[in-house]
């Protein structure tokens, strides 16, 4: 028996929130032996396991009466190498920004633009993690998931997973499939993606024209050091709502009545609408009520100045729900998991 069970364990050092809750049992999982044993003692004694990574995802809103497994799991290893592309495998509890940084060492391109997300690589399919115009899915080569309800390992494709917008069928089916490791086809011929604004004037401000994957990566990480607050400093879980897609009915009437929210076209027809431009709009930007507030700088950033409660956290996020719904008749879902 190797898993090292804590009893009562305080899951503030493991949800990037900073929230004071317990967990009933909470144990690491370093291999695949561990994460089975964690899956034998959850139902040995009848409590429910949640498995996490860097809980940089998550809101919890009261102790979790649950064993709760952290991802621990190391190792990166080449799978398949065929002319410029290269299939690289990654255990689920690798850090995911000193994964896409070891990518980088090895002349891989392709997760430069994911650059400085926290948490781990075996979460990052979960809601399809994207930043700067790029998604996972758009470099997913497969992974590895264990069943949860029949203890069997399975491979997904990219068509498995069913990834959309901070979406994927783990999230749709959230709790049944263990992520174990997790591959991704890069590239030795970088086809870099400099799309988004901020990410070409921030090249040529240093004076780079000819960028490597590398310089990508650093310009993106200088552009995130000074825009999000760093949750080892003030405890946020990123984004708090995802930026909603709405009908361009609603966008050219919300254009009519608001000549400066900001929107996006999608394939679909729709467009998808900036929601911190929502939320700073309605006045929501800087606010505090007690610890919990909303970002200074970052209005889609709702922070913990030290002891909010995940319930005071929770209820500021439906007050802002509630009121962007009254003034633009527009739904924000959130985005971190809730427990
Ligand atoms: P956790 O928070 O630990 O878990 C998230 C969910 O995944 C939970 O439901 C958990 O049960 C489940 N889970 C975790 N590991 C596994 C596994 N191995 N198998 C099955 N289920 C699992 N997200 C973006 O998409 N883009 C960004 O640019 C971005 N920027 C961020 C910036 C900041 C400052 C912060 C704090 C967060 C940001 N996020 C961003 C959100 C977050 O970093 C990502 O969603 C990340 O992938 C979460 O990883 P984690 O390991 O911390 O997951
Ligand atoms: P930003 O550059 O201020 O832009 C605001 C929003 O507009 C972004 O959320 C982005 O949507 C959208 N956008 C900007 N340029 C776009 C373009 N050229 N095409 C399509 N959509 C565009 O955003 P930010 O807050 O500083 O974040 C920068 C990137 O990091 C974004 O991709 C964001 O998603 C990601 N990020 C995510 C989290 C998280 O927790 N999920 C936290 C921090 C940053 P998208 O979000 O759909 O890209």
């Amino acid at each position: 028996m190797s898993l090292q069970l804590q009893v009562n364990a305080s899951l503030k050092p493991f949800n990037s929130f900073g929230v004071d809750v317990r967990a009933s049992l909470f144990a690491e999982a370093h291999s695949d032996d561990d994460v089975r044993e964690a899956l034998q003692c959850s139902a040995q004694r009848n409590l429910p396991l949640l498995v996490i990574g860097g809980g940089s995802n998550l809101l919890l809103t009261a102790d979790v009466p649950a064993l709760v497994v952290r991802m621990a799991t190391r190792g990166i290893r080449q799978v398949e190498a065929d002319g410029e592309r290269v299939v690289i495998e990654a255990e689920a509890g690798e850090v995911w920004h000193s994964f896409v940084l070891w990518t980088l060492e090895q002349g891989l391109s392709g997760l430069e633009n994911l650059s400085l997300i926290p948490g781990t690589v075996g979460a990052a399919p979960m809601q399809n993690i994207g930043a700067y115009g790029v998604e996972i899915k758009d470099v997913f080569a497969g992974l590895t998931a264990l069943d949860r309800q029949t203890g069997e390992l399975r491979d997904f494709t990219l068509e498995d997973c069913n990834f959309g917008y901070r979406d994927s069928v783990f999230k749709q089916q959230a709790g049944r499939w263990l992520i174990l490791r997790v591959r991704f086809a890069l590239s030795r011929a970088p086809r870099l993606r400099l799309e988004y604004g901020p990410v070409r004037q921030r090249l040529s401000e240093q004076g780079i024209d000819q960028p490597t994957a590398t310089d990508v990566s650093r310009a993106i990480s200088s552009i995130r050091s000074e825009k999000l607050p760093d949750p080892a400093v003030l405890g946020n879980a990123g984004s708090f709502f995802k930026n909603p897609v709405v009908s361009a009915a609603l966008a050219a009437e919300l254009k009519l009545a608001h000549p400066g929210v900001i929107g996006y076209p999608q394939a679909d027809g729709r467009v998808k609408l900036a929601a911190g431009w929502l939320i700073e709009a309605a006045g929501w930007k800087g606010f505090r009520e007690n610890d919990a507030g909303v970002h200074r700088l970052q209005s889609l950033v709702l922070v913990n100045y030290g002891s909010a409660t995940g319930l005071q956290l929770l209820a500021l996020a439906q007050r802002i729900q509630a009121d962007i719904e009254q003034r633009f008749a527009v739904q924000l879902e959130m985005e971190p998991n809730l427990y």
